[in-house]
């Protein structure tokens, strides 16, 4: 056998995996389609991402916070509004008695972290830039084909190749998907007060739009549109597009002054109906597509990562293979259940708050009220943001 595991896709969901599985007695190899010179590029990817408080509490636990602890900031305040209704919403880190709901990191930051911890293994091979092509499983193992016709056996094959997953398109799992029609505009804005580690969401009859504090007195912005609009969006001048983003959002942050680049992210909902094959297993994006309303998507692959190295780690202590079907079926369990517990959970965001029909407007309305006054309820609900159970 070449490996014991192999994880294809080098993104932040499959690197996450490398860095969790590297302190147990394995040889990993991780199998990246893109060169180095690309995912470091400055504008290879500019979000922010916003990590639960639990998923900060895994990052510490596999060592890789300790890269990102500087750069992390802390939310100490979640504010949820809806545009046109007096209905809103303020989750705070003091009164759930944590030092944070969650953290704002950016991407190159995370990259870096992850880069910086898998350095310190010598069991972590990093195969890249190599795509695979063909995947040929057996009861014992499954043998992998890489551009240029290489071959590698491994014990268990991990799909974290993301979205338009290739491993998952060659074993034929079939998906649910549905395209939003909507698109997230990202860039960083810059306020002209502090914005006091409040992350805003409002939510728009286009779409919500997310302001995360960075650092600088700058914020990260996702505005989500309706796709028709993006081309216009995209071509407004620095001061159209403040002018536009200001009458959207409103004045809870001050006066926007200017902002940086745009990106812009198509977005769907993905589902894949198998979780495991033979052999192989599926993780983060490959598996799950959500919509990023509440930040939830990079925070599921987490939790992926969190249950699957979990269980490799009972196997090793029970000599166990670590491809077996039980151990598969495990994670297929744990996984379906959470998995579709987050879908519908943005999914049903995303509905509600995007239709303007009086009585859902309403419900929604009365919803964020009773949220605002029921401190039960609004632990329960700051607990899901929080990423922890209960
Ligand atoms: C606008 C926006 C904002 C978001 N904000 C948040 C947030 O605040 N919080 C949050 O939790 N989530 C957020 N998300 C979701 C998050 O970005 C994704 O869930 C996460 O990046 C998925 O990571 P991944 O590693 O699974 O997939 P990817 O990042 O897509 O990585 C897949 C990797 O596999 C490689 N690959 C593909 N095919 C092959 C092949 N055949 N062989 C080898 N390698 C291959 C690719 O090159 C890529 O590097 C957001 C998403 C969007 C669009």
């Amino acid at each position: 056998m070449d490996y014991d595991i192999v994880i294809c896709g080098g993104g932040l969901v499959g690197r996450s995996l490398a860095c969790a599985l590297a302190k147990l007695p394995l040889q990993i190899a991780v199998v990246e389609a893109l060169p180095p010179k690309i995912t470091h590029q400055a504008d290879f990817d500019t979000r922010s991402f916003a990590l639960s408080y639990g998923n900060a509490l895994f990052l510490k636990q596999i060592g890789v916070w300790e890269y990102l602890a500087d750069s992390a900031i802390p939310i100490k305040t979640i504010h949820v509004s809806d545009r046109g209704h007096s209905g809103m919403t303020r989750l705070k880190a003091s009164e759930q008695r944590v030092p944070a709901l969650g953290y704002i990191a950016l991407a190159p930051d995370l990259n870096q972290a992850l880069q910086q911890t898998l350095l310190q293994y010598s069991n972590v091979t990093l195969l890249c830039p190599a795509a695979v092509t063909a995947i040929d499983c057996t009861p014992n193992e499954a043998l992998l084909t890489l551009q240029q016709s290489q071959q590698i056996r491994t014990r268990l094959a991990v799909a974290a190749d993301g979205t338009h997953s290739t491993l998952r398109q060659l074993l034929e799992i079939p998906v649910k998907q549905y395209n939003y029609d909507q698109t997230a505009i990202i860039a960083n804005v810059g306020l002209t007060r502090s914005h006091h580690h409040v992350a805003y969401e409002r939510f728009t009859q286009d779409g919500p739009i997310a302001l995360l504090p960075l650092s600088e007195q700058r914020c990260g912005l996702v505005w989500t549109i309706k796709s028709e609009q993006v081309a216009r969006v995209m071509s407004l001048t620095e001061e159209q597009f403040l002018t536009e983003l200001q009458q959207a959002f409103g004045y809870r942050l001050g006066r926007f002054a200017k902002v940086g680049k745009r990106f812009s992210y198509p977005l769907q909902l993905l589902q894949a109906h198998q979780l495991i094959k033979p052999r192989v297993t599926l993780i983060g994006n490959a598996a799950h597509t959500l919509h990023p309303i509440a930040g939830q998507g990079f925070n599921l692959g987490l939790r992926d990562v969190a249950a699957l190295t979990s269980l490799i780690e009972q196997a090793l202590a029970k000599q166990e293979d670590l491809g077996s079907e039980l151990v598969l079926s495990h994670y297929k369990r744990q996984q379906t259940q959470d998995h579709r517990h987050y879908i519908r959970f943005t999914d049903g965001l995303v509905k509600t708050f995007a239709n303007s029909a009086l009585p859902l407007g309403i419900i929604r309305n009365t919803g964020l009220q009773a949220l605002n006054l029921l401190p039960k309820l609004r632990k329960t609900f700051a607990h899901k943001a929080m990423g922890l159970k209960g």
